[in-house]
């Protein structure tokens, strides 16, 4: 029952974490196909950059609609992760509102800079494919900060957090990037 607790799949683990109320309580219960389908739209997003394939959308789950997308551009702008770009898209295009009742689907771990942004948002879930670790094994630098830890160090956020989606999917993403 996802909805009822705070879930973390890591290196094939299944990790549930209670919280003092239900993690994610805003939102419907979601199925494993669910997760999956809305990954898919994450590594769409994660497609247009090879160099760095951190791509977010931000869902609806209930309806499936997408209300943002993202893919990372620090290329332009260092704080330009997808997370980032795809939080501000759902700004633009939603208003700063309605956080609780949606869900990002990203194709690596948040680093602390998105799973803080992310967390001060209240977005109602974070989901996620190739763990933080993994994709620095991949050649992109990243904080040593888990987007559990952030949330640990946050009691008041009580949000749905997910990793291991489509992790084989994602992580083949970041390999690829390594060679480029
Ligand atoms: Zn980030």
């Amino acid at each position: 029952m996802i909805s009822k607790r705070r879930l973390i799949v890591g290196a094939g683990a299944l990790i549930c974490v209670a919280g003092a109320r239900p993690a994610g309580a805003a939102l419907p219960p979601i199925s494993q196909a669910q997760h999956e389908k809305f990954m898919r739209l994450a590594i769409e997003q994660a497609k247009r950059n090879p160099a760095i394939p951190s791509g977010s959308v931000i869902v609806k789950p209930d309806t499936g609609e997408v209300m943002a997308r993202g893919v990372n551009n620090s290329a332009e702008n260092p704080v330009m992760h997808g997370e980032m770009v795809c939080l501000l898209d759902y700004i633009r295009l939603n208003g700063n509102k309605g956080w609780g009742d949606k869900v990002i689907y990203t194709t690596g771990e948040p680093c602390s800079m998105c799973m803080s942004a992310l967390v001060y948002a209240d977005i109602g879930g974070v989901v996620f494919g190739s763990s933080l670790g993994g994709i620095g094994d991949r050649g992109i630098d990243n904080i040593a900060i888990s987007a559990k830890a952030v949330v640990d160090a946050a009691p008041f956020y009580k949000g749905l957090l997910l990793g291991g989606v489509l992790a084989n999917e994602t992580d083949a993403l970041f390999q690829a990037c390594k060679k480029n």
